[in-house]
């Protein structure tokens, strides 16, 4: 049998199991309304919570940089591809956040990669929380460092880690800040509280909390009156403020040393100039309107509230994101082409993304989701 072959079948287990993943075109999109294979619908699957994506400022600011520099960087940041848009996008971030300090990278499944594994090598151990997103489980492989993991939010299990791990360098607690497939929010005071504790440094994916958490979107370290922050804070650009490329603030030593080794810095061309300008023009929108942010909670509370009312099991979280869990692979599948036939767009996540047995729909809601996307989507799922 040849390497074809090989994959041949593993797809075609993968069909069986309900688990083939296929792409859908986007035929048309215009804020949250869309056609998806030619079939109209509303979206309830984005990660552009606040609309941002195609604000006229935003779209305005990138095509200046783009008539301006050119579509690429043309080279990486450390050749000739860092313009001063670089800069300022890294310095308003770093404002944004409340950091010292702010590195781009051009996406934040690269910035992760960078940012952790610089932190913590072999004679370190990572306490990762189990749900963490793909890209910090596959930083936290590639740094090397002992890794342990501690069951979903569970403080207890994470302190009797931090019990049995005194003999390490260092101590890096490893966490999202709002979990992408669940929904629910790290308590990052007790977190932080604990790491200071026992001398453990902090580390937090900020994905989905950047323009959703705390005032005016800042994320989740100004959501909580910490006394001890976080070592580091990463986040993106492609979530709330609708563009694309991620971000790491921290010391600037750190990220200096992140400029000096990072290899998914280094070795890679910078991000593209029209796109620093989108993610500009859409903190600049932020700043402008952070009421933004208090639609995109009562759009996620009605919808909740909605849900619940009409008997479905909404776990805990308050936020944009809410899991729907269904359990088996092809059932949920089939409950989301029947949103679809309804002009609803939520999609199904199965395994490996969720853990076995949780296949779920995943719904997000956006600031930009009109009272009457919020009706049809109710109604849709009261038919379902
Ligand atoms: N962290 C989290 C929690 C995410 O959800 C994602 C994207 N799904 C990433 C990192 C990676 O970000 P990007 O899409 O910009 O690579």
């Amino acid at each position: 049998m040849n390497w074809l072959d090989d994959m041949h079948e593993e797809l075609h287990k993968l069909d069986h199991e309900g688990l083939r993943r296929r792409l859908r075109v986007v035929d048309f999109l215009g804020g949250m309304k869309a056609s998806i294979d030619h079939k109209d619908c509303v979206l309830f699957c984005t990660n552009n919570y606040l609309g941002l994506a195609d604000h006229p400022k935003v779209l305005e600011r990138a095509n200046r940089a783009l008539v301006r520099y050119g579509a690429g960087a043309q080279a990486s940041r450390l050749v000739s591809g860092h313009f001063p848009i670089h800069m300022q996008l890294e310095e308003i971030t770093a404002l944004f956040k409340g950091a010292e300090a702010c590195l781009a990278f051009p996406t934040g499944y690269m910035a992760n990669l960078a940012a952790l594994s610089a932190m913590v090598g072999e004679e370190d151990v990572i306490l990762c929380d189990r749900l963490n997103h793909a890209s910090l489980i596959d930083a936290c492989r590639i740094s090397k460092a002992k890794l342990l993991i501690y069951e979903h939010l569970n403080l207890d299990d994470l302190k009797k880690l931090l019990e049995k791990t005194d003999k390490y360098r260092r101590r890096l607690i490893v966490t999202d800040a709002l979990f992408s497939m669940d929904g629910d929010l790290v308590p990052l005071l007790k977190v932080t509280n604990l790491a200071h504790e026992f001398n453990a440094e902090v580390y937090v994916d900020d994905a989905h909390g950047t323009g959703v958490l705390g005032p005016g979107g800042q994320g989740i370290t100004h959501h909580f009156p910490l006394k001890h922050f976080p070592a580091v804070v990463m986040g993106t650009y492609s979530k709330a403020l609708g563009s694309m490329g991620g971000f790491v603030c921290g010391p600037r030593i750190f990220i200096e040393y992140l400029l000096n080794k990072a290899r998914t810095f280094i070795y890679t061309t910078g991000l593209p100039p029209a796109v620093c300008g989108a993610s500009l023009g859409a903190l600049e929108v932020l700043q402008q309107e952070p009421q933004r942010v208090e639609k995109l909670w009562e759009n996620a509370k009605k919808i909740r509230d909605g849900l619940r009312m009409l008997g479905y099991d909404i776990p805990r979280g308050a936020g944009p994101i809410m899991p729907i869990i269904v359990g088996e692979n092809e059932e949920a599948v089939k409950m989301s082409e029947k949103l679809l036939e309804e002009g609803i767009l939520v999609v199904a996540i199965r395994p490996p993304t969720v853990p076995k047995g949780t296949a779920r729909l995943r719904l997000s809601v956006s600031a930009a989701h009109s009272a009457a996307d919020i009706e049809k989507l109710l109604i849709a799922f009261k038919k379902l």
